[in-house]
């Protein structure tokens, strides 16, 4: 086909619809010139209803399978500019169209400069210009001494402000103190955004992360009790402390592994703070065991720790206390893993899964009962509200972005490198049997990821700058 379509039509038996719990029978019709959703009809249409046919409409008849709308995944390392060797703009937004995933919300750190200035955000801007197989926008990063440059890169376009409140490993993107972060959270406190931290405090009284004290760096235990459950809940105390200094201002924790921080949160959310808190999928469907030793690339921070621990943050997220779930896709070069020494201690940290999301959390999540509806609100609905985007993306809705999903949700596959779209194929799911694949995914109504067609061949990236 040469000339694009002018409609899109999908019509299913089995639609994610806001405000539903089961998938409901429904046409949606997207309008391909503004991108947007303009009609949905609660019914299943075999054929395409006459007296459509004269415009150029891309009619799809997608009978039992799925349809969802697309995923915002609000945390994602692409490293571009200045450190492309680790991930990009194009591989990183390809991986994340053939998981469904139409909306990257890119962190400030990993790529040189880091997007701590006006100057650097222009500078992200242009890198990722063309280049967008999603829809993309980006956080800005909190770094101590500039705060000046937060009220304009919010008026620049960043969705919040990301910050560390323990080492990053990185000399250009250094941590903050507590006084360090009050002069930024006062700068912040009338501007309608949201903080998010890296919630871990190294705390003088712990043991903290000092491999030296520890054991084998070889075996993974070593590398859990370097980061102990301990310093999660020290970062979360303070956080919820300087809330209700600063009530205004929404407060995120990304990550969040340690489930003895739970109660911490719901006491916080009791007394009405503003306050919203993450989790990933490897948290959720990995969990600590001897297999990890030697392994490298299960390594991150916050850690995944033991099968307790995953259970809990499980019940926190059906019950509402863990809002929503990110992918925290955060690769590197495949050299700084230390695969062949599997030096775990010594190897950079991040976990290298963009795509794979939505058929982890549906296979884990159907083990507890979990439905389809349930995981698109936690990666869809919720997290386009955390990063101020629900007025496009984030449900299938008329007036929003026809950013749409086919999913077949009884497929099976074994993850294997040719599964892996992103930039360095190394990933902790390798091996594993998961259930749920993504046929086609339409951003603003254009097809961009078609599985049968090997994925991309023929299309083109058309995501824009948010
Ligand atoms: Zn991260």
């Amino acid at each position: 086909m040469t000339t694009i379509p002018e409609v899109l039509v999908i019509s299913s038996r089995n639609v994610i619809l806001p405000g539903f719990e089961q998938p409901q029978a429904a046409t949606i019709r997207v309008d391909v010139h503004t991108g947007i959703i303009v009609d949905i009809l609660q019914q299943y249409l075999r054929d395409e209803p006459s007296g459509h046919h004269h415009l150029k409409t891309r009619w799809i008849n997608a009978g039992d399978q799925f349809v969802l709308p697309g995923l915002v995944d609000t945390h994602v390392h692409l490293q571009e500019p200045g450190q492309t060797d680790w991930e990009g703009f194009w591989t990183g937004t390809r991986a994340a169209i053939s998981g469904g995933v139409t909306t990257l919300v890119d962190m400030p750190l990993d790529c040189l400069p880091p997007t701590t200035t006006v100057a650097n955000l222009q500078m992200k801007k242009e890198a990722a210009e063309g280049q967008c197989w999603s829809d993309i926008a980006f956080w800005g990063g909190i770094i101590p001494g500039n705060q000046a440059e937060l009220k304009p890169m919010a008026d620049g376009g960043v969705k919040g402000f990301k910050c560390f409140l323990i080492d990053t490993g990185t000399d250009e993107f250094p941590w903050v103190s507590e006084s360090e972060l009050r002069t930024h959270m006062e700068e912040l406190k009338d501007t309608p955004t949201v903080l998010l931290f890296h919630a871990e405090l190294e705390n003088p009284s712990l043991t903290g992360c000092h491999p030296q004290k520890y054991g084998d760096p070889t075996v993974y235990q070593t590398y859990l009790d370097s980061r102990p459950e301990e310093m999660e809940v020290a970062a979360i105390s303070m956080i919820v402390r300087l809330q209700q200094e600063y009530p205004s201002l929404h407060c995120h924790i990304a990550h969040l592994s340690a489930s003895t921080a739970l109660p911490l949160i719901q006491t916080a959310k009791r007394r009405g703070s503003k306050l919203t808190v993450e989790t990933c999928p490897h948290y959720l469907s990995l969990s600590a065991t001897p297999r990890f030793n030697r392994h490298p690339e299960f390594k991150c921070s916050p850690p995944i720790r033991e099968d307790q621990n995953r259970e809990k943050l499980w019940d926190a997220l059906i019950d509402g206390t863990i809002d929503c779930v990110a992918s925290d896709h955060s690769p590197c070069a495949l050299e700084l893993k230390k695969l062949e020494e599997g030096d775990i201690m010594g190897a950079m940290g991040g976990i290298h899964g963009l795509g794979l999301g939505l058929s982890l959390l549906w296979t884990e999540g159907k083990k507890r009962g979990v439905s389809l509806a349930q995981i698109v609100r936690w990666t869809s609905e919720k997290t386009a509200q955390l990063a101020g985007l629900s007025a496009s993306k984030g449900g299938i809705k008329v007036g929003l972005d026809g950013d749409l999903v086919i999913w077949d949700p009884n497929a099976e596959f074994e993850v294997s490198k040719k599964d892996l779209h992103f930039k360095n194929k190394l990933s902790p799911y390798e091996g594993m049997g998961l259930r749920g694949v993504v046929h086609q995914t339409f951003l603003r109504g254009r097809l961009v990821y078609d599985r049968k067609q090997n994925g991309f061949d023929g299309l083109e990236p058309v995501g824009n700058l948010l």
